[in-house]
């Protein structure tokens, strides 16, 4: 069962509007999405009509947001099919997420001369977290190359593996280049070595149906924004045995079962790892935007991307000074190119001038685009809204560019 896109982008109020004179065309979704009317309204809604502090009140408004605030974390838990609602930790957004486990998991379980694997895809937000902990901790970051499609070479990870591995990192879909990464045979590989597993979900959340418990990941992150949500809002989903067994990452209220200068002991899960008031009104749009993914179906948003990313690519590869960075057999939702002798952000910035938005640049992963022997790209990342007739825009847009530039 499809769905009807008008409809679909009829939700979004943004999406209505002109830049420099042309309808707006939106393929930034990979640094954020846009946001539906229902998640906006969830959140007005919040504040209009019910907004406390949460957990502490007996009074009749922190009790609705109290129980507003944990029926979404259900909510959470049931999105990415978590065993218990205990396993789902709200913190700002993905880079949190792994800071939190960066730290708890190596004041916990390393030690000097241990090991942490992560790839040459990721993002900045799963690299220097882990470089900073084996800086503390004299432990050993090693890295999982690519080859120069974009496909992380699972022998050359499988090599890596060994008895000081406590941990690999690896993101789920690439935001530089759009990979899909294997990681249900990465994670299985990892476990066979008894190292635990971290994946990034920031490219993923909004794209594919995402089951923890199939995946059998220890811990899973990911932002709000990136899937309709608010920003300011992220998840770090964790197997309860070992969030039970990490140190918490920060100190201070709620994070408590009782403080003295003597000695103080912390919450049980999964408020042990929220320290201070959380942020109740994007927790419920966060809420909004899984009933909005939920009643479209994920599937369906899959079936548009995909065919916008299979559409442009194949327009983009007729074109002779397109080089397109990234070529992996299976990529979700971004296209990553360069035009022969035109810089990106010239590039960027004509194309804004036609109402179209990308991103230029290293995308945050510094290391990838030093892998493909480049400084940056031109990105043009998808969502559900956009339809072939943007990407025909898109594709003229270029042609006057390459003009443009002679
Ligand atoms: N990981 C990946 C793969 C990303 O694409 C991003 C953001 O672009 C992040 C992590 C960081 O997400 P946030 O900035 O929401 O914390």
């Amino acid at each position: 069962m499809g769905i009807n896109q008008n409809q679909f982008i009829a939700q979004f109020p943004i999406l209505k509007q002109q830049i420099n004179k042309y309808p707006l065309v939106y393929f930034d979704n990979a640094a954020t999405t846009q946001k539906p009317q229902m998640v906006i309204d969830r959140i007005s809604n919040y504040y209009t009509n019910f907004n406390s502090n949460i957990h502490r009140g007996v009074h009749h408004l922190s009790q609705k947001a109290t129980d507003a605030y944990e029926k979404a974390r259900i909510s959470v838990k049931d999105f990415i099919h978590a065993t218990s609602s205990k396993e789902i930790i709200f913190t700002k957004g993905t880079t949190d997420s792994i800071n939190l486990l960066a730290f708890s998991f190596g004041e916990t379980f390393l030690k000097e001369g241990d090991e942490i694997i992560v790839s040459e895809l990721e993002h900045h937000s799963n690299i220097v977290p882990w470089q900073m902990l084996c800086e503390r901790k004299k432990a050993k970051l090693r890295v999982i190359p690519v080859n120069d499609e974009g496909d992380l070479l699972l022998n050359e990870y499988s090599k890596l593996l060994n008895e000081r591995t406590r941990l690999v990192a690896v993101g789920h879909v690439s935001n530089a280049l759009g990979t899909l990464n294997p990681v249900k045979k990465i994670i299985d590989l990892a476990h066979k070595n008894k190292s635990l597993v971290l994946i990034d979900g920031a490219q993923a959340i909004a794209h594919i149906s995402v089951n923890v418990q199939d995946l059998d990941c220890d811990f899973y992150a990911f932002s709000s924004h990136k899937m309709y949500g608010p920003m300011g809002i992220g998840v770090l989903f964790g197997k309860k045995n070992l969030l039970e067994q990490l140190q918490p990452y920060q100190g201070g209220g709620e994070m408590i079962a009782s403080v003295s200068f003597e000695k103080t002991t912390y919450n049980e899960l999964p408020f042990k790892f929220e320290a201070g008031t959380p942020n109740v009104a994007d927790v419920l749009g966060l809420e909004a935007a899984i009933e909005f993914i939920q009643k479209e179906g994920i599937e369906n948003l899959a079936v548009l991307e995909e065919e916008v990313l299979n559409y442009a690519t194949s327009e983009f590869q007729k074109i002779d000074r397109i080089q397109i960075i990234g070529k992996a057999k299976n990529k979700v939702g971004v296209l990553s190119f360069l035009i022969d002798g035109i810089h990106p952000y010239d590039v960027g910035t004509i194309l804004d001038q036609m109402g179209i938005a990308v991103r230029t640049g290293n995308h945050c992963a510094e290391p990838i685009m030093k892998r493909m022997g480049i400084r940056g790209t031109i990105r043009a990342s998808f969502s559900a809204y956009n339809t072939k007739e943007e990407i025909d825009r898109f594709v003229q847009a270029i042609h006057k560019t390459i003009e443009m530039f002679g």
